[in-house]
């Protein structure tokens, strides 16, 4: 991989903002990096030790690699409109070292085959790959998919992103044999029997007559919406359960969970407004 060749030989950054929150980190600095790894942090000018290159770090930010944990790399399947190789270039790009990919691609990502597949060198990624695996074959929200194999060819997490599960006893399953393993649980926090055919947020544009009759556009109400999350965190309410993420922007469902002394996290979703 591209990256592993920045392993060896010494590089000091120079003249750079380092940015790092666990070491409480914002200011001027130069750092050393010997053999792949922070040798030295130190202010400007401080670093005695020479280095094989030095990069001229000014006017930039410099932080520990970002990780992100939702994205959509397009293969397998639609490498037309974006390869694992170019994704995880763009992600290098702007920062990412590590990045989970959700099954949601053509075919979906609901077998050991697959998330191998992925996580082939022939892929070209130039960065950490971690795939999430389908909670249910093909995302269909009726059979859960054999959660242990999907885990020993290397997946990280479970979620039918993109769709919600919203059988009950599918998501009752789907967290009994997550917990047994400790894998993550991704929700798609819509309910998407309430949003069917709706294209934008609730509000006073999408009650416009002309817009609702003629353009076809309809208001999702987010408190509903969000009841998909709010129902499944009430049914994982059990401490001893797997971790379980979801995507709400509004607070409500992790201040519940937190109350509830469940096992949630939840990240930002793009259709959720409300963040009282
Ligand atoms: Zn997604």
């Amino acid at each position: 991989m591209a990256h592993e060749k920045a392993k060896s030989g010494s590089l000091l950054i120079k003249g750079g903002r380092v940015i790092d929150p666990a070491a409480k980190l914002d200011a001027p600095m130069d750092v050393l990096l010997r053999d792949g790894r922070v040798a030295e942090v130190a202010p400007p000018n401080k670093i005695r030790s020479s280095a094989d290159k030095t990069f001229d770090a000014r006017g930039l930010v410099v932080a520990p690699g970002f990780i992100d944990l939702h994205v959509h790399l397009r293969e397998p399947g639609q490498s037309y409109k974006e390869s694992i190789a170019t994704g995880t270039a763009a992600a290098a790009a702007g920062g990412f070292t590590s990045v989970c990919c959700m099954p949601n691609t053509s075919p979906v990502v609901d077998s050991p085959e697959w998330v191998a597949w992925i996580q082939q060198p022939e892929r070209g990624a130039m960065i950490n790959v971690f795939p999430i695996a389908a909670a249910t074959h093909a995302s269909k929200g009726a059979v859960i998919t054999d959660f242990g194999a999907l885990q020993r060819a290397g997946a990280v997490a479970v979620s039918d992103d993109g769709r919600p599960i919203l059988s009950d006893a599918i998501m009752r399953e789907t967290l009994r044999a997550a917990s047994g393993l400790n894998l993550p649980v991704i929700q798609h926090a819509e309910d998407t029997r309430m949003t069917e055919n709706c294209s934008m947020n609730d509000g006073p544009t999408s009650f416009r007559p002309r817009l609702a009759r003629h353009e076809g556009c309809c208001g999702i109400v987010c408190g509903r919406a969000r009841y998909t999350t709010r129902a499944t965190i009430h049914r994982s309410a059990d401490p001893r359960g797997p971790p379980f993420y979801c995507r709400c922007a509004e607070s409500g469902a992790p201040r519940q969970a937190r109350q509830g002394s469940c096992h949630v996290r939840s990240y930002p979703s793009p259709f959720q407004p409300d963040r009282r």
